[in-house]
This record gives structure tokens, sequence and C-alpha cells, in this order.
């Protein structure tokens, strides 16, 4: 199977077409090997149009939903952004393609381990990756010019707020367990901006602002 060929497809038969624009977001969409970031034996489904599972109940998200988070997050190339959820890693493979740092946070053992060796193998060197409970943020490399979760939150923890620069943004799945709305937080000036992309979902974050352990 021609995996890069797969891949070129899925750029445009399911960012593209569905509205996804950001040049530099369908860039490194195109660049990262999602097939990497998963185990041999789903390899041959690195492009389709879904998540997989990656092991500890834990997904890799779907090729749009990571496109269409980081076209919200409306990155230039210079911020700091924080990613609650490291997962794969994969998102956070595509984050350090369009910003400056990114500190990613996972708080299952295994699946924080498995990304840094997959991370490190593509000598991707602007990520800090940090083990733990990330639903409050990472108050000690605080603050952010963007937040994006990629676990389902049932609500706006006001530390993740806190932990923005004046112009920072805040992406996240937001709502039920079952189905969240996908939400875009901006500071302007003294005031929040909250703007809706969509219904998702995603699986449940845990920890002190999550769903529970
Ligand atoms: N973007 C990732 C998605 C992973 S799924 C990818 O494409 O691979 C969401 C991840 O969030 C899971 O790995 C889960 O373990 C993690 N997670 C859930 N609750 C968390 C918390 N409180 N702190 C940090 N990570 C958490």
């Amino acid at each position: 199977m021609d995996l890069n060929a797969a891949r070129e497809r899925m750029v445009l038969e399911q960012l593209e077409r569905r509205g996804i624009h950001d040049t530099r977001v369908l860039g490194a969409m195109r660049a990262v090997q999602r097939d990497r970031f998963i185990a041999p034996e789903f390899a041959e489904h690195a492009y389709d149009d879904g998540p997989l599972p990656i092991g500890s109940d834990q997904t890799i998200s779907q090729p749009y939903m990571v496109a269409l988070i980081c076209e919200v997050a409306a990155l230039a190339g210079g911020e700091r952004v924080l990613e609650i959820g490291t997962g794969s890693g994969y998102q956070t493979a595509v984050l350090a393609r369009l910003c400056a740092r990114i500190y990613s946070v996972e708080t299952i053992p295994a699946l924080h381990q498995r990304a840094r060796v997959i991370l490190a193998a593509q000598q991707i060197d602007n990520v800090e990756l940090r083990l733990g409970d990330g639903s409050s943020g990472w108050s000690e490399q605080a603050p952010f010019d963007a937040i994006v979760v990629t676990a389902a939150m049932p609500g706006i923890p006001r530390p993740l707020l806190d932990q923005l620069t004046p112009e920072g943004r805040l992406v996240a799945p937001i709502g039920e367990d079952e189905l969240q709305t996908l939400v875009r937080i901006s500071r302007i000036g003294g005031a929040w901006r909250e703007e809706y992309f969509g219904e998702c979902r995603f699986v449940k974050m845990t920890g002190k602002y999550g769903f529970g352990d």
C-alpha cells in the first residue's frame, strides 16, 4: 500500500473538500506521517476517515479533527502552545510544525512514554512533554498563545484561561461525555469571545477538571 498517496488523498478528500483552507495546516497534514503514530497492524488504515485505537482505551484523533483544531487555533508560527492530551503524539507533531514551541501533557504513562520515543525518532525537537494531569494546564510554562485540548471537558477550567497571553485562545471540545461542541475562547482585551465550530466526539478528559478518573 502506498501510504504517501493515501496521505495526499486524505488531505484532498477529508480536509480540503470539507473546508480546511489554512495552507500551513494543510502543509503540516501533508508532511506528518500518521502511520508512524499507530501500531503496525493499523498502518493500512492510517489515512482512514476516523479515530484509531492506540492502546490504554484511548484513540488517535480523526485527521479532520486534528486539522480543524489546528486551523481554529490560528497559528502563525511564533507561538508557544499547550496541548492537553498527547495521546499518540500525532497532533503534537502537526502542531510542532505550526508554532515555535509545543508543550504537551499526557496522564497515561504508557502513552506519554510511547509518544516521547516516536517524536524523538522523527527528530521533532521543539516539543516538551510532561506526564500528569493536564486539566489545570501547565502553570510553570505559562503563559501560552494557544491552548488546545484533545479530550472532552465538561466545562472550561478557569486555570486554563488564566494561562493564556493577552491575545491568547483556548480550543477545546466542551460538553457531555458522549458529544461535545468544539469551542474557541479568545481573550480580546479585557473580555472573552466564545465561538463554536460544530459537534465532535472525543474521549473523556480525566483529572481535576475532567469527568473524574
Ligand atoms: N491528539 C491525540 C488525541 C489523544 S486522545 C492524538 O491524536 O493522538 C486524548 C488523550 O488525552 C488520551 O491520550 C488521554 O489519556 C489524554 N488525557 C485524558 N485526560 C487527561 C488529563 N487530565 N491530562 C492529560 N491528558 C489527559
